[in-house]
């Protein structure tokens, strides 16, 4: 195993110090291993790899690349170049997969960063075999054969004209890979429809291993599995399950610090439009976060529906008017006198306050409010 280095001085933007900062966001990268583990003993005995695409899910590539890696995770998929180039440098061994393949002219890159494309169509596939016939790349690459989405990948048709060929040269393809579109939705009969036919891709190119299941795709049971599993956003936390008890711990902890905590008159507007009123005399506890850090304006309260909520004091309240872009309000008034004083924190994400919860308090999914995770942040990396 290698030397697993300080998480917190990994970055230059690991943002400012806790007591210059609206916000200090905490990221468990202890809970990132137990969610690996937990996902590969689940998946066993596939491999379990590690999506760490878009700055792993806001999460920080660096630190959860280099956690992950000695942890025991071999193999990784990132969305592209800059992040497989900031990916090898902390995990030197790794396997890397880029999933959104090869952009023109780049294979020497790949070829120089020891990464693996993702080869999602036939030209990418004659672009990649002209470098590593002619430059004798032994680097391996992973072909993506859509089985329903229509995103990326050959057809099935396709890859089935392409098998022959491929076992006979011993190619460098090291991956079979296909994704799902509706795995958190284990009811929809594309599932099925895709695990059938990457059934029946896989058996013409028996040898090669074989990758399918997301996060969700992992529960969905064996039949999902294959050789290689590839979740992502159940490693940082977001529920694989929606609807049922989310299996996986907890990742990320946000705290908004206090800049100031107001009396407001009833029947006063709070914040940009008015759009929320005070319905009786009220306390309002003014925060240094807003949208502007990724926490998602979608997430405002008005009179007529309900945002997201804070912990204050130990205690859950509303937020209160719209999310400003560097600012957001919180009503305290169910608090003590006092119970909350300038300097304090309001917990946005943490305690029972969930990722998914915020997600849906702004009408989108957990994985938005991961991936917007602003850069304004003081970070601190929480190894057990
Ligand atoms: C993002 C991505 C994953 C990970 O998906 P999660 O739902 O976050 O687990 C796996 N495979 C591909 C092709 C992806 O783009």
């Amino acid at each position: 195993m290698n030397q697993l280095p300080d998480p917190s001085t990994m970055r230059p933007d690991a943002g400012p110090p806790a007591a210059e900062a609206g916000g200090i966001l905490t990221i468990d990268l202890s809970a990132i291993a137990a969610n690996w583990q937990a996902l590969m003993r689940r998946a066993t005995p596939a491999e379990a790899a590690a999506v760490v695409k878009a700055d792993a899910y806001g999460c920080g590539l660096e630190q959860v690349g280099a956690h992950l890696s000695h942890a025991g995770c071999k193999t990784f998929f990132v969305a592209d170049l800059a992040e497989a180039r900031r990916l090898r440098a902390v995990a030197g061994e790794a396997t890397i997969y880029v999933l959104n393949g090869l952009l023109p002219g780049t294979a020497p890159t790949f070829a120089a960063l020891r990464a693996r494309p993702v080869i999602g169509s036939l030209v990418e596939l004659a672009e990649w075999d002209t470098f590593c016939s002619t430059q004798q790349w032994r680097g391996g690459a992973a072909l993506h054969v859509d089985t329903g989405m229509n995103r990326l990948g050959i057809t099935p048709n396709e890859a089935a004209a392409l098998a022959p060929r491929i076992r006979a040269e011993n190619h460098g393809i090291t991956l079979l890979m296909s994704h799902l579109a509706c795995a958190d939705n284990p009811a929809h009969p594309l599932n099925e429809k895709q695990i059938k036919l990457f059934r029946e891709v896989r058996l013409l190119y028996r040898g090669i291993p074989s990758s399918l299941a997301n996060s969700s795709g992992i529960f969905l049971g064996n039949a999902a599995h294959c050789d290689v599993v590839r979740p992502g956003g159940a490693l940082y936390g977001s529920n694989p399950t929606p609807g049922h008890a989310n299996p996986m711990r907890p990742v990320v902890r946000l705290d908004a610090h206090v800049l100031h905590v107001r009396s407001v008159p009833k029947g006063d507007a709070i914040g940009y439009g008015a759009v929320w009123t005070a319905r009786h005399s009220s306390r309002i506890a003014v925060c240094a976060v807003g949208y502007a850090d990724g926490y998602l304006r979608a997430a405002s309260a008005s009179d007529e529906a309900p945002g997201a909520d804070a912990i204050v004091a130990g205690k859950r309240c509303p937020i209160a008017g719209r999310i400003s872009m560097d600012l957001l309000a919180v009503d305290v008034s169910a608090l003590p006198d006092n119970a909350v004083r300038r300097g304090d924190v309001a917990t946005l994400i943490g305690g029972d306050i969930t990722v998914d919860e915020v997600a849906d308090r702004a009408g989108t999914i957990g994985y938005e409010v991961l991936t917007s995770l602003g850069r304004r942040y003081h970070r601190v990396y929480r190894i057990d």
